[in-house]
């Protein structure tokens, strides 16, 4: 008899599960709140990156019978580093850095690519529907609480394709903004690592830094955003349920590039429910010790400001010169060594509180951390005139996918 799965959630880590167990012969059924696949992000961009592990997350996906054409991907080997003192340094590196995809609904998506190849493999999705959580073999829907937000805009450009990092207390206070531009649509994101009343003035604070900076010609579209829930459950199996992607805690705590841990995540709970593996251990020996040294490096992010930030800058700029290659900082930062293994008692009880969650599970989970006596300042001139710009581009009828205080 054709065995049945239910999977709460049709994001990256439910669609990539439900793929594999329908070509597999299972009959699948996929229930998501929203109208479709990627419309909680609503067309903002994204980077899969690919310093976690040394092969490329594109052939690991390949090995697994995803086929990356299905969406739009663009490589990058090279970013502009904005140190918090405004120097601008390039790090690179021969293969792709990571991909920038878009989340959404339009079919170029990597949500619709995700969708359309589960759909192919016979799943059946529900849309617009609740399903308990109870009746469900796997939990993929995503972040609960928020312990960090991201709140960008999107908008219409002629500068060619990059993607610019910075790391600025102040813009993004406890994190980092980011400027990706593709193919004519640019996104400007600060992300918030400490809750803040009004994330909307350091967004228009970020942009009018960017636009001093470079020649964007911005005519905004829309604004967007979201949350990150950052947890790490005592088990991933819980009352016979596989929690996958960010639901499991299956996230980077330091900067928050969660969507290898989903799809990586999805693919091990089929194959467990496939007798190929146990989720249980897999997930603890490949994803749960890099999630460990993103909180660990989260807690020592979370106790400097901009002086420690343009050290980690310095030292990426060092890193390269000594070992010819800019992405060898990141993948010594996402490593979990001795040092960083060390930590973790204290990170453990000075960072994480425990909680019981609605549905019984425990976690330990980073707060959303309290704003700082320096995270207030006056707006420049530019930044005032940005919001009120924004404001009236509302009035005619742009979008806000994500409440300006949400999380
Ligand atoms: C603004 C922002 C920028 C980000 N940038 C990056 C980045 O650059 N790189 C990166 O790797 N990661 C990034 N992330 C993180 C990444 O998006 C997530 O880690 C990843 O999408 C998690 O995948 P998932 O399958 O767990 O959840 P999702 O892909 O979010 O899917 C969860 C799905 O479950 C649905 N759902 C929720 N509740 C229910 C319910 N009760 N019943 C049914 N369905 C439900 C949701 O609607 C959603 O479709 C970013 C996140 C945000 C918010």
């Amino acid at each position: 008899m054709t065995r049945r799965i239910d999977i709460l959630g049709a994001g990256l880590s439910g669609l990539s599960a439900a793929t594999i167990l329908s070509r597999e012969g299972y009959d699948v059924h996929v229930y998501e709140i929203r109208a479709d696949s990627g419309a909680r992000f609503d067309g903002d961009f994204q980077g899969i990156e690919n310093w976690t592990s040394d092969t490329d997350f594109f052939d690991e996906m390949r090995e697994w019978g995803f086929d990356p054409e299905e969406f739009k991907a663009t490589p990058f080997n090279i970013i502009d580093l904005i140190h918090p003192d405004d120097v601008i340094t390039q790090p690179s590196t021969d293969k792709p850095a990571f991909r920038v995809v878009e989340r959404g609904t339009d079919s170029h998506c990597i949500d619709q690519g995700f969708k359309r190849m589960a759909q192919a493999a016979g799943a059946t999705i529900h849309y617009e529907t609740r399903k308990a959580l109870e009746e469900c073999d796997i939990i993929a829907a995503g972040p609960k609480e928020s312990s960090a937000i991201a709140f960008g805009e999107i908008f219409h450009t002629d500068h060619p394709n990059h993607v610019s990092f910075q790391l600025n207390d102040k813009l993004a206070p406890g994190a980092y903004s980011y400027l990706i531009i593709i193919d004519g649509i640019g996104l400007i994101c600060t992300c918030l690592w400490r809750q803040q009343k009004k994330s909307s003035r350091y967004l228009n604070e970020t942009i009018a830094w960017y636009e001093e900076h470079y020649e964007l010609n911005r005519r905004p579209i829309k604004r967007v955003g979201g949350k990150g829930d950052f947890s790490l459950p005592d088990r991933y199996i819980h009352e016979g349920r596989y929690y996958v992607g960010e639901a499991g805690g299956l996230q980077d705590f330091m900067w928050g590039f969660g969507m290898r841990y989903a799809i990586t995540s999805g693919v091990l709970a089929a194959h467990s429910i496939m007798e190929r593996c146990d989720y249980e251990k897999e997930i603890r020996g490949r994803l749960v010790p890099l999630v460990r040294a993103s909180a660990i490096n989260r807690f020592l992010m979370n106790r400097v400001s901009n002086r420690g930030f343009k050290m980690v800058a310095t030292h990426w700029v060092r890193d390269e010169k000594r070992h010819g290659d800019g992405l060898h900082f990141m993948k010594w930062v996402y490593q979990p060594g001795i040092f960083r293994r060390a930590l973790w008692p204290v990170v453990k009880f000075a960072m994480l509180r425990r909680k019981q969650l609605k549905d019984g599970r425990m976690v330990s989970r980073m707060p959303f951390r309290k704003s700082l006596s320096r995270d207030v300042w006056e707006p420049s001139a530019r930044a005032i005139e940005i919001g009120e710009e924004w404001k009236s581009i509302q009035r005619g009828g742009g979008q806000t996918s994500f409440a300006e205080n949400e999380g």
